[in-house]
């Protein structure tokens, strides 16, 4: 059968999602376990996500509204951009495929970084694309080095900031000149799935670039800060141009009824988001410290996750990490072998994790 399938996917592998919940259970036979593989707000979501999610469960029978109105112009009003410059997909990561699927001819290239969200790899080759990986530098984007891998058969650059996994973010004034540069003709998309989270001034006001009409995409997401990740949300900013062509190759109803009132609800629920950030940052500092109490080595992060440097065999550690009830991404999965990513987590998650790891015996 595989001769059937379209040329393109045969190049392509199955996303390999963290360990679940129900697995680790199984195999360890753990019936408490803490999860810190996949970014997710560990608060979970706002109180009136939930109550949206009662209230429009019995309205489950009819369409939702595929114009997302009410949602775009929240987004509008919040963000300062007209709802024409908004476009709403079944989480960001169906947002990345309709962009490639929009503007991608078959080989083309994308930009990427050689260490960063698989995702745009993957919708890439899918749409018959050519994926050019620039090294990070410092595990930072390297926008110079992204310059200069720019030829005429680039169509689009992908900058995830903060990246995951590294946590690093590019600036404002580097973007700014980066974007200075740029040949015309080709787009930038700006992955800011973690952008509520970063503390640095210096962060790029990408929808500034929007408004100015620079070729930028900033892609959004409800499914990290906002606890919905379940219920598959995502948004992006661009140019009216572009939103209206990604409008002409998405299904008509790509965000779900549910999924669509709970993240109109949780925008309202400042006091959560803050207090969503609040307890990051104190994660931040608490795991920073006591990891290196351990003697591990901990990257800066601007995000809600950390890489950590475990010095030896990550998928050891991560092993011996699940077997104490504690799920973390190692790093042999996302191209940085010898470290490990883990979700800050709230206090009683990230006491767990220190507690398990210095049990673990690192001389393997
Ligand atoms: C989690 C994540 C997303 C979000 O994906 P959704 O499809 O919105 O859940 C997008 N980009 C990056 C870099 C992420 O880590």
């Amino acid at each position: 059968m595989e001769s059937l399938a379209r040329r393109s996917i045969l190049n392509l592998n199955k996303y390999v999602q963290g360990t679940t919940f129900e697995q680790v259970k199984k195999q360890y036979n753990l019936d408490n376990i803490t999860k810190l593989s996949s970014n997710e707000n560990p608060h979970g979501p706002s109180e009136r996500a939930f109550k949206a999610i009662e209230e429009h469960s019995k309205n489950v029978s009819v369409y939702p509204d595929g114009s997302y109105q009410d949602l775009k112009e929240r987004l509008s009003k919040l963000n300062n951009l007209d709802v024409n410059n908004i476009v709403l997909g079944n989480g960001s990561d169906e947002l990345i495929k309709l962009l490639l699927a929009a503007f991608l001819n078959p080989g083309e290239k994308v930009i990427t970084a050689d260490i960063t969200f698989s995702v745009y790899k993957h919708a890439c080759t899918m749409m018959d694309g050519e994926i050019v990986k620039v090294p990070l530098k410092n595990f930072t984007h390297d926008l110079n080095g992204i310059l200069d891998a720019i030829t005429p058969n680039t169509k689009m650059i992908f900058i995830c900031n903060p990246n995951n996994p590294t946590g690093t973010i590019v600036t404002h004034e580097q973007v700014q000149s980066f974007l200075d540069k740029l040949p015309s003709e080709v787009i930038v998309v700006f992955d800011e799935a973690y952008c509520e989270y970063v503390s640095s001034p210096n962060f790029p006001n990408t929808l500034e670039f929007i408004r100015q009409g620079y070729p930028v995409v900033s892609l959004r997401t409800f499914s990290k800060l906002y606890g919905l990740a379940g219920l598959r949300v995502g948004y992006g900013f661009a140019p009216k141009e572009v939103v209206d062509i990604i409008e002409k190759v998405r299904v008509p109803f790509n965000v779900n009824l549910i999924g669509y009132k709970a993240a109109l609800a949780s925008l309202d629920d400042t006091f959560h988001t803050k207090f969503s950030i609040k307890e990051n940052n104190n994660g931040k500092v608490y795991l920073k410290n006591e990891l290196e109490k351990l003697g591990l080595e901990v990257e800066p992060t601007e995000a809600n996750f950390l890489l950590i440097n475990v010095k030896g065999d990550d998928l050891k550690v991560t092993e011996e990490l699940i077997k104490r009830g504690v799920i973390v991404r190692s790093g042999s999965h996302l191209g940085i072998k010898g470290y490990i990513r883990v979700t800050i987590g709230r206090r009683e998650d990230n006491e767990r994790l220190v507690e398990a790891l210095s049990k673990i015996n690192f001389q393997f």
